[in-house]
């Protein structure tokens, strides 16, 4: 477990919105137990999911989370909602310590912070009303003691989402994968949330409708001043929602800084790589650009690499590498990066 008395500060933006941070999180470190190995079954095997992952999310702000799938993303925010175990770490919300907070004081603390789902289809209880969908959370909550006392606060919820409200009495199966995902956030938003976790929230979607629910979010955002961890792997998507990139590879935090700083310049040769994939709109420069492969199989996690857990794939590791671990350290101005040549 990842001592807490030297934690160094996470890694910051340089966006105003950063002045007061509204998610703190320290050396996070999760583990799944992954059963025994040994011919007697004498080593106990764990998943390294996070390890040592640290970073801030300001008020207001929007942070993107990407990387490949498996690489943590995922487990990082359900995490932070303290929906899984941790193994170390801390968590501060609102400069409250929540890392060890349980029971009451845990249903309270999920009324600020709540999830979207990436799957858009199978999230919505098919035999449910929206009316039910939406008004589920204030009823758990104790909010409003019968669905039909919250018909007022659902409509208003789905004119803010663009539905109208009169579609509250229709079942999902009526609706596209856009408008369920839209009924997805105005059940997320029933609380009056702080934070939202978004999980890859529009990859599921035709790419036709991913650009409408984006945009929502962030009239949603600056509308209520909401804070987003926006997870997802369509790196275009993630640049045009957020204010600040953290790039995960194999359960860690390689590079994080401002959204145009790390698409202009990133220091990473991991960054380097996906950014190689993003398509170009020009063709001109699409043809002439240079693609860069990463070669070799994402690592397995339950024996994760000695020194950069990027080694067995890095095109310009070195000896080094293999045997010592690089830190996140400032490469640029609120911009760092974990690499021992960049
Ligand atoms: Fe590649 Fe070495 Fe940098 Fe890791 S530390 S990214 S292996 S050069």
């Amino acid at each position: 477990m990842p001592s807490l008395t030297n934690v160094s500060s996470p890694p910051r933006g340089s966006s105003d919105s950063l002045a007061e941070p509204l998610v703190r999180v320290e050396e996070l470190t999760v583990r799944f137990p992954a059963g025994r190995a040994g011919f007697w079954g004498q080593e106990k095997l764990y998943l390294h999911a996070v390890e040592g992952v640290s970073f801030e999310i300001g008020r207001g702000e929007t942070l993107g989370l990407v990387g490949e799938s498996g690489c943590g993303k995922t487990t990082t925010g359900r995490a932070i909602l303290r929906r899984v175990p941790l193994d170390g770490g801390r968590i501060t919300f609102d400069g409250e310590d929540i890392t060890h907070v349980e029971g009451e004081s845990l249903r309270r603390l999920r009324r600020g912070m709540q999830l979207v789902f990436q799957d858009p289809y199978a999230s919505l209880n098919p035999r449910l009303r929206v009316l039910e969908i939406v008004a589920e959370p204030l009823l758990v909550h104790g909010v409003v003691g019968r669905v039909r006392h919250a018909e007022d606060r659902v409509a208003e919820l789905l004119e803010l989402v663009g539905l109208p409200p009169e579609h509250m009495f229709r079942y999902p199966h009526a609706f596209s994968g856009g408008q369920r995902q839209r009924i997805n956030i105005a059940r997320a938003l029933s609380l009056e949330p702080d934070f939202i976790v978004a999980d890859e929230p529009v990859s599921a979607l035709d790419v036709s409708i991913r650009a409408q629910v984006v945009n929502l979010m962030q009239d949603i955002q600056e509308r209520l001043g909401l804070t987003y961890l926006f997870i997802g792997h369509d790196l275009s998507v993630v640049r045009h929602i957020s204010h600040r990139i953290a790039v995960m590879y194999a359960g860690k935090i390689v590079e994080i800084g401002d959204r145009d700083e790390i698409y202009e310049d990133p220091k990473h040769p991991y960054t380097k790589a996906l950014l190689s994939a993003v398509p170009i709109p020009d063709p001109k420069l699409e043809a002439t650009r240079k693609r860069i492969t990463i070669a070799g199989a994402f690592p397995d996690l339950l024996r994760p690499p000695s020194g950069c857990r990027f080694h067995t794939r890095c095109p310009i590791a070195i000896e080094r590498c293999a045997h010592e671990e690089p830190p996140l350290e400032e490469k640029a101005r609120a911009h760092h990066a974990a690499c021992w040549l960049t």
